[in-house]
């Protein structure tokens, strides 16, 4: 979970990387930094934080020079550490190169193990620096076909950002996992891992950077590259379904719209008796908004979300029950006594907060709390990139509906199926990776990662 951003050949470069950044920020909060070219050199910072917290003019000021890459971590490997901020930057024998990686390897143990044996020293522990050690030791002779040759050697979901002297270079893994788009802000080139980026700096969206492509942008312009062989696209559908900002573009899709579908597509398949539906703020939105058209039932906002929770609170000796959920959400109270309402959210992982967040609604005087999810049950862990727990943590590895009903104390639980979800991307269902909702992962891999 990350988003990466980078711009080529702009006066403001850094200072668009920040707004860049600052419009990916939900795909990470842990640490961000910033890569900066001048045409000789690399400048970089990166620090534990949020974009608006870790950047200032000042620092701004000193990643000089027109090209700049950017990351907003989220950790999914590695440790949540100073260490393993990115982009993270590497001296070889050909100068300075940086990287920025949203995704995850599923080979970099065995790789790792490998260097290290013969003697390569690592300096983090994040699997993006096999890529760095492996463009290092590379024979080929340009930066960009030591990059191929590199990312020949791994596995897994990668969309990349490099960034040297000279040269950007962006990559996307042959299946496609996770979304980066191409745009272009007057003359100079912009990727990032979503378009929301792009529309915060007035930049024009061109395309997709499609699976399996590399894209080398230097001053002669952009050329785009096709050096794997071809494999079936395995999208992530959870983008769709969470993890994406609902006013992007990703997957050649608006976000928004499709999680209308999702929730419309859920109402025909499991509708309530109820008074209204209730979206859970904000993922649950655009899905409740689609639910709620198709059941012809008012949509009322029935639970308000504090927006300005910092992200360390001081909570009381005396322990508040459900504090962490209910400085974040609180029900309105006047709205629901002796009513039957539908809340519709996007996803249950460990299923804590849908059972604290139907307490609420009881407690504020639902008589009935149906509840709606947009996705199927997530009974297996990601190893491409969203920060799912362990399987033993997912409720819905190990509980059936039914139970899990009982356990959030709901009226009744009803998800999307895994045939109306694709559905709702048909003629492209083959495209997407379902492996969160099936065990059935795009190809077998060992999972010490
Ligand atoms: P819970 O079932 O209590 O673990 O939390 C479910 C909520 O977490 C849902 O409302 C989702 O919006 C949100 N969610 C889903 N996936 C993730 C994720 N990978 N990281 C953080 N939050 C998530």
């Amino acid at each position: 979970m990350c988003g990466i951003f980078g711009i080529f050949d702009h006066l403001e470069a850094s200072n668009h990387a920040y707004l860049g950044l600052y419009a990916l920020q939900h795909r990470g909060q842990e640490s961000t930094g910033i890569v900066s070219s001048d045409g000789k050199q690399l400048h970089h910072y990166r620090q534990m934080g949020l974009v608006s917290e870790v950047f200032t003019k000042d620092l701004l000021k000193k990643l000089s020079g027109r090209n700049a890459i950017g990351h907003v971590r989220y950790s999914t490997t590695g440790s949540s550490e100073l260490k393993n901020a990115q982009p993270f930057v590497a001296d070889y024998a050909n100068g300075m190169i940086s990287i920025a990686h949203n995704g995850n390897l599923t080979n970099a143990v065995p790789i790792r193990n490998k260097l290290e044996s013969q003697g390569a020293i690592f300096q983090s522990n994040m699997d993006t620096e096999v890529i760095v050690h492996l463009i290092a030791r590379s024979k080929e002779k340009t930066f960009l076909d030591r990059t191929i040759h590199a990312l020949r050697q791994v596995e897994g979901a990668y969309s990349l950002l490099f960034l040297t002297g000279k040269e950007m270079v962006a990559a996307r893994d042959p299946m496609g996992f996770r979304p980066l788009v191409l745009g272009s802000l007057k003359d100079s080139p912009v990727v990032a891992s979503e378009t929301c980026a792009f529309d915060l700096i007035g930049a024009r969206w061109i395309r997709e950077i499609e699976p399996g492509e590399v894209l080398l942008i230097n001053d002669a312009g952009i050329k785009s590259f096709k050096p794997f062989p071809h494999k079936q696209l395995r999208q992530c559908i959870f983008e769709f379904i969470y993890f994406a900002r609902p006013d992007s573009f990703i997957f050649n899709h608006n976000v928004y719209e499709m999680r209308k579908t999702f929730g419309a597509q859920l109402s025909k398949e499991s509708p309530a008796v109820a008074d209204m539906t209730i979206p859970i703020p904000d993922s649950g939105f655009p899905a409740a908004l689609g639910y709620a058209a198709q059941s012809n039932l008012p949509f009322e906002l029935g639970m308000i979300r504090n927006h300005y929770i910092g992200r360390t609170f001081i909570e009381p000796d005396q322990r508040i029950r459900h504090f962490g959920v209910k400085i974040k959400l609180n029900p309105v109270r006047g709205l629901l006594n002796e009513k039957k309402i539908v809340i519709v959210d996007d996803s249950i992982v460990r299923a804590t907060t849908s059972r604290k967040i139907v307490g609420m609604f009881r407690n504020v005087g639902a008589r009935e709390v149906h509840v709606r999810i947009s996705s199927p049950p997530i009974t297996d862990p990601c190893f491409f990139g969203i920060d799912t727990p362990k399987k033993s943590e997912l409720i819905a590895s190990s509980h059936k509906v039914k139970e899990i009903q009982k356990f959030i104390h709901a009226t009744s639980l009803n998800y999307l199926s895994l045939e109306g979800l694709k559905k709702c991307v048909r003629g492209e269902e083959k495209n997407f990776c379902y492996a969160c909702f099936t065990g059935d992962y795009p190809y077998p891999f060992q999972t010490e990662i």
